[in-house]
This record gives structure tokens, C-alpha cells and sequence, in this order.
């Protein structure tokens, strides 16, 4: 089969037709309008089997996962998703697997109402690329450098659970709780992307990151753009139940929350001015979200408490062991 065929026959039958698409699928390019007085926010990410999904993984999960990283970059920027493009490198055309990663893919594409516009598929070992664009209003970006002393650290959601999903796909943690277990493997295998959050923090948030590398690395970066330091009250953080219930102790469940990856939660700051509007739009809107910290003056210094004393948190991963 050939790649004209692959592209339209799997991935040309979404449900979606935006009106912003002149031309999708089948030209040499595609064109798309941009709506007056709105920027374009673009974004790419690549999943390559063995480093950013397991070998095995079934062909939804991985579809799934390579829009959800990519939207939820674009929800860290507040922009609203409009077109996807993708670039799969096949090691052969297995139709089985290419139309239950179209089908997965089309799926989630019409529930976040974005449209693919363009595809590529070469010959080569298992791995996708997603470029995803979107559109913001100029005054609504959210970036990582806004954030300013004082202002309160949120997240979104429960953090962790991808990191144990993970580690039970490893065979590194044993959950007997099956629910809890699908749960967990479930954030891992299929996060979604905070579009709403996103949107909704627009004009409100000082500052947002999404967290792909893990709590700590990815608030260092929002530090490191701000020239801030942080206060993070480790008792506050989401811990989901299933999380919190199938780990040997706290300790355990503090290091996957602060430091697995891999959950696209958004991490946000928000001044005290604003602090009661955040709230009131999350609410209105059911985004769960919890208040984690503070950010201070203390440039580059993340400073962890438990319970008001400080903590030493002591991780062990794949790049040894890592202090804070
Ligand atoms: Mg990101």
C-alpha cells in the first residue's frame, strides 16, 4: 500500500470539518485560516517505542498518548486546539494496528474538536510524530516566565499515578487492588490533556507549565523563566486514593508525586488578587485542583516541608539518585 493510501484510507475519515480548514488531507499542504486578532501556538512531539512507550503497547493507547502530550502542551500555553499533523514511521503497514491507532486517533481528534490535517508515513522503526497548532488570543498566553514572588503554585488533578501505572507495567510495584491497578496503569497508558483547564486559566494564571517530567523538574522550569524560588507543603499534594492506598508509605507516594512523570497535569500560578476568580471558573467548570505552595524570592531554591519541617527527599530512577 502506498502512502497516499495509508493516509487516506486510516486517518481522512474523521467527523470533524472545521471551517478554518481550506484544505485538509490530500494537497501537497495543507492551508487553514488563523482567525483575526488570534496568534498560532505550534507544537511537535515524537513517541518512539522502547523510550517513550513500552514495546507491546497496544496501537490506541500509543495514538493516545501522542495527542494528549502534544494538546496538552498547547493547554499550557492557554491556546484552544484546532489541527494535528502526523508523521508515523511503520517497521511495515499492519493494518490491524494502523486502523486501531487511526480509530483511536480520530476518536480522541473529534472529542477535542481538532482536525488532522496532514500526514506523512515512512518505512522505519515504530515511532510517531504529532505536530498540534492552536489558537490564543494575544493578552491570553500563559507561559512558564510570568510567575511572581508570592503568588500561589496549584495543580490540576492528582499527581503520580502515571508514575506508578508505569512502575506496575514494569513489574517495579505490585498493586493487588485490581481497580486501583487499572486506574493507575490507565493514567500511565491514556493521560488526557487539560484543554479546559488551560482555557479557563487564561487572563488568570501568572504562569503555567504542564507536568510531563515530574512535579520538581517541570516547577524549575517555571522558576527558572521567572527568576522565583518555591515553597512546595508536601502534605497538600493530590495524591489519588488508589495511589496513596497501594504504596508502602507516604514516603513512597511522595517521590512519585513529585517526581514521576508523565501525568499532564498543569502546574500554575496565580496571584493573591486573582486567587478567588481561578477558583470560582475551575469550580464552575468541575477541574479538580489543589493549592501545593508558593512561590518566593528565593531565586532557583525549591524549599520542601512536611507538615512545616523541612523534607529531604531522596528518589531513586533511571539516572540514579537525585537530591533536593
Ligand atoms: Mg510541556
Amino acid at each position: 500500500m502506498n502512502e497516499f493510501n495509508l493516509i487516506q484510507r486510516y486517518f481522512a475519515s474523521s467527523n470533524i470539518a472545521r471551517k478554518d480548514v481550506i484544505i485538509g488531507i490530500g494537497d501537497d499542504a495543507a492551508i487553514t485560516q488563523v482567525p483575526e486578532n488570534q496568534l498560532l501556538a505550534t507544537t511537535t512531539d515524537t513517541l518512539v517505542e522502547g523510550v517513550h512507550f513500552l514495546a507491546g503497547t497496544k496501537a490506541s493507547d500509543i495514538a493516545h498518548k501522542a495527542i494528549s502530550v502534544n494538546l496538552s502542551d498547547l493547554a499550557a500555553m492557554g491556546a484552544e486546539p484546532s489541527w494535528i499533523s502526523l508523521s508515523l514511521s511503520l517497521p511495515e503497514a499492519n493494518e490491524t494496528w494502523l486502523q486501531q491507532f487511526s480509530d483511536k486517533l480520530i476518536e480522541l481528534s473529534d472529542y477535542y474538536s481538532v482536525q488532522l490535517i496532514g500526514g506523512d508515513t515512512v518505512k522505519g522503526p515504530l515511532s510517531i510524530t504529532i505536530t498540534a497548532q492552536g489558537i490564543v488570543p494575544p493578552q491570553s498566553i500563559l507561559t512558564r516566565s510570568g510567575a511572581n514572588a508570592g503568588d500561589w503554585i496549584f495543580v490540576t488533578g492528582c499527581l503520580g499515578d502515571a508514575g506508578a501505572g508505569l512502575d506496575i507495567l514494569l513489574g517495579k510495584l505490585e498493586v493487588s487492588d485490581s481497580a486501583a491497578r487499572e486506574y493507575l496503569v490507565n493514567r500511565h497508558s491514556c493521560p488526557s490533556a487539560r484543554v479546559l483547564a488551560g482555557t479557563t486559566l487564561r487572563r488568570l494564571a501568572t504562569s503555567c507549565i504542564d507536568i510531563s517530567d515530574g512535579l520538581l523538574q517541570d516547577l524549575q522550569h517555571v522558576m527558572r523563566a521567572s527568576s522565583t524560588g518555591a515553597i512546595i507543603h508536601l502534605e497538600k499534594l493530590p495524591i489519588s486514593e488508589q495511589l496513596g492506598t497501594n504504596v508502602t508509605d507516604l514516603k513512597q507516594a511522595l517521590a512519585y508525586a513529585t517526581t514521576a512523570g508523565d501525568d499532564y497535569e498543569l502546574l500554575f500560578t496565580v496571584s493573591e488578587e486573582h486567587r478567588t476568580s481561578v477558583l470560582t471558573a475551575l469550580d464552575n467548570y468541575g477541574i479538580d485542583y489543589a493549592n501545593i505552595g508558593m512561590m518566593t524570592g528565593a531565586v532557583g531554591k525549591v524549599d520542601l516541608r512536611l507538615d512545616d519541617k523541612p523534607y529531604e527527599l531522596e528518589v531513586s530512577n533511571a539516572a540514579g539518585y537525585l537530591h533536593f
